[in-house]
């Protein structure tokens, strides 16, 4: 049996909800050494809610010190290339203050460890993975509530993927060649040093394209959990979707990291279908279908990002961040704007994760099979 807790939150008043996520699950941190960490996709204010709010982390370090524990880490891996801008992230999402003066960028220093995944070693054999994440004695995850246009949704498993430090990220995502199993690599990823408690951040939550949309969503909520098959679970179904249908779920399920079905599920709380929630399009290769339909979609169906002019700046991030290359800057009569090459593209949605604009968008190929934001490529 796995119990989740659902607790009502506003950021203002989250301490309490925190206080009964640790005494729904109770567990030592004095003399013990934590890591915690938020999910920092990139740089954004607290507003944007595509981060961890600073209010959730600040209850759990304040919980976390009243219990006694010293030997507090809180950090993550932002974005999917770069080492450098770790600080900077943190600074700008409001969540180095929320600290309490316990940050620390955990890219620095990592260690390499075996991976495999269906069984299979020879996707990328070796993975670094930060230290601190792999030496801590508890892991704390706080997942942010939101969609995801890969994955349909980000939660436990998936927040999970920043334990790996730089450009691995963007080179896994690439090597694992379409999204089907980029889902099963995410849970690899996971099993590489499973949590020990969840957290989630499901006061603002995101809806529609995810993880940066503009689509924001009051929910109300704080979650708690020490299972992430269960957690993620009760997610799909607040967003009014069966778990089943989930390949990352039910790949996890499969691997024995938990269930997510009603007779395995504890709720404390109120668990209901939030009201016409806008879920991603569901033709990412995350929805486990028959798989003649399967492949019905990847031919016709699936869509591409798309810059949308009246959004990009040209700011060029995209590109740069790009694992397939299939990004370029094209040269408009204002400036520049981001175009995509439907051919190179692996649909990982990196680009719509660093957007600092949130300008990527989805859409369809057009009728001739090219990408419609790559002048019919
Ligand atoms: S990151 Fe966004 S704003 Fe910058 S070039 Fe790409 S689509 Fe345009
Ligand atoms: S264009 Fe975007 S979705 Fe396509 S491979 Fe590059 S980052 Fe991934």
């Amino acid at each position: 049996m796995h119990k989740v807790l659902i607790h009502p939150a506003t950021y203002q008043d989250c301490r309490q909800a925190v206080e009964a996520a640790f005494e729904a699950f109770p567990r030592p941190v004095r003399g013990l050494s934590i890591l915690v960490k938020p999910n920092v996709l990139r740089g954004g204010v607290p507003e944007e809610a595509i981060t961890t709010h600073p209010a959730v982390l600040r209850a759990v370090m304040e919980c976390l010190l009243d219990l006694g524990a010293t030997d507090i880490t809180v950090g993550d891996n932002p974005g999917l290339m770069g080492y450098g801008a770790n600080e900077a992230c943190f600074e700008k999402c409001g969540l180095t203050e929320a600290a309490l003066g316990h940050y620390k960028n955990i890219g620095l220093d990592a260690v390499e460890v075996p991976f495999s995944t269906l069984g299979d070693p020879g996707l990328m054999p070796n993975l670094s993975v930060s230290r601190a994440v792999l030496e801590a004695d508890v892991l704390i995850s706080l997942p942010k509530f939101k969609t995801h246009g890969l994955t349909v949704l980000t939660g436990a498993l998936k927040n999970s993927y920043g334990i790996l430090p730089g450009a691995q990220k963007a080179h896994l995502h690439k090597l694992s060649g379409s999204p089907q199993r980029f889902q099963e690599v995410i849970v690899d990823v996971f099993r590489l040093r499973e949590p020990d408690f969840f957290v989630v951040d499901a006061v603002v939550g995101m809806q529609g394209n995810g993880p940066a949309s503009t689509e924001l969503r009051w929910i109300g909520k704080v979650l708690a959990a020490d299972n992430p098959v269960a957690l993620d679970g009760v997610i799909a179904r607040m967003m009014g979707l069966d778990p089943a249908l989930l390949r990352m779920l039910t790949y996890a399920q499969d691997c024995g990291l938990g269930d997510f079905s009603d007779a395995a599920l504890k709720v404390q709380g109120q668990l209901t279908a939030i009201p016409d929630f806008k879920l991603p399009p569901l033709d990412g290769g995350a929805i486990q279908l028959f798989q003649p339909v399967q492949d019905l979609l990847d031919k016709s169906l699936v869509k591409r990002p798309k810059a949308d002019p009246e959004r990009c700046t040209g700011c060029g991030t995209c590109v740069a961040q790009c694992p397939a290359q299939a990004l370029a800057l094209v040269a408009t009569a204002t400036g520049a704007i981001a175009v995509v090459d439907a051919e190179l593209c692996i649909g990982c949605f990196c680009c719509q994760e660093m957007c600092p604009e949130k300008a990527i968008t989805l859409a369809a190929p057009s009728p001739s099979g090219g990408c419609p934001c790559s002048g019919g490529k």
